[in-house]
């Protein structure tokens, strides 16, 4: 079997790039417009594939990796390539979120870093497995997102694909524990290194 991603990775992609071209906009209203579409160097088959990913994600199926990398590869393209792949993995970061329960959710804000920590941490490494096909691992105070087989690291000059799990490791911890600590991306693919991998500070800014 070939290998896939959920849906919502290649979802996050084409949302970011419509939230990146007009952040005020009627979305959904321009979708059909050819000369929007142009602007956006994507074609009409790709904003055909939000409907499907859309659906895709809502049935919980899993969508192919070769797809999800055809789609960073558009976006690498782009000079903005950074920023977009920034949102995105924002995008997903909060929809992965929005999937644990509200009580959890609140909990995880209100209570002491003692209690909440480990709580954090195996959400964090639960929706890390499903939405980015990474793993977690705490080492101290630092956690450490790897990716083996990362969509987004060829995509891209450099290491610019890469921008999308570190942001999407960093919304994750600050939507779950309100952590501001930097990540640091340690290990890269795209350096021959075998995989990427990013450092979090688990840093929550309420009292211990
Ligand atoms: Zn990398």
């Amino acid at each position: 079997m070939s290998a896939t991603v959920d849906a919502l990775l290649p979802l996050s992609f084409l949302e970011a790039v419509r939230h990146v071209d007009s952040p005020e906009e009627d979305f959904e209203a321009e979708l059909v417009s050819d000369l929007r579409n142009k602007r956006l160097g994507l074609s009409d088959t790709v904003y055909n594939q939000i409907r499907r990913f859309t659906d895709a994600v809502k049935r919980r199926q899993r969508t192919s990796h070769d797809e999800a990398v055809a789609l960073a590869t558009l976006i690498g393209r782009r000079p903005d390539a950074e920023a977009v792949f920034r949102a995105a993995g924002r995008y997903l970061a909060r929809e992965a979120y929005q999937s644990i329960s509200p009580l959890t959710r609140r909990l995880l804000l209100v209570l002491p870093s003692l209690i909440t920590r480990p709580i954090a941490l195996r959400h964090t490494r639960r929706l890390s497995a499903r939405y980015f096909n990474g793993r977690v691992s705490r080492i101290g105070s630092n956690i450490f997102l790897e990716v083996g087989r990362s969509v987004t690291a060829g995509s891209a000059q450099r290491s610019v694909g890469c921008a999308y799990y570190e942001a999407g490791l960093k919304e994750m911890l600050r939507l779950m524990v309100n952590s501001v600590g930097g990540v640091e991306h340690v290990r890269c693919n795209t350096r021959g290194e075998g995989s990427c991998s990013w450092r979090a500070e688990w840093r929550p800014t309420k009292a211990e």
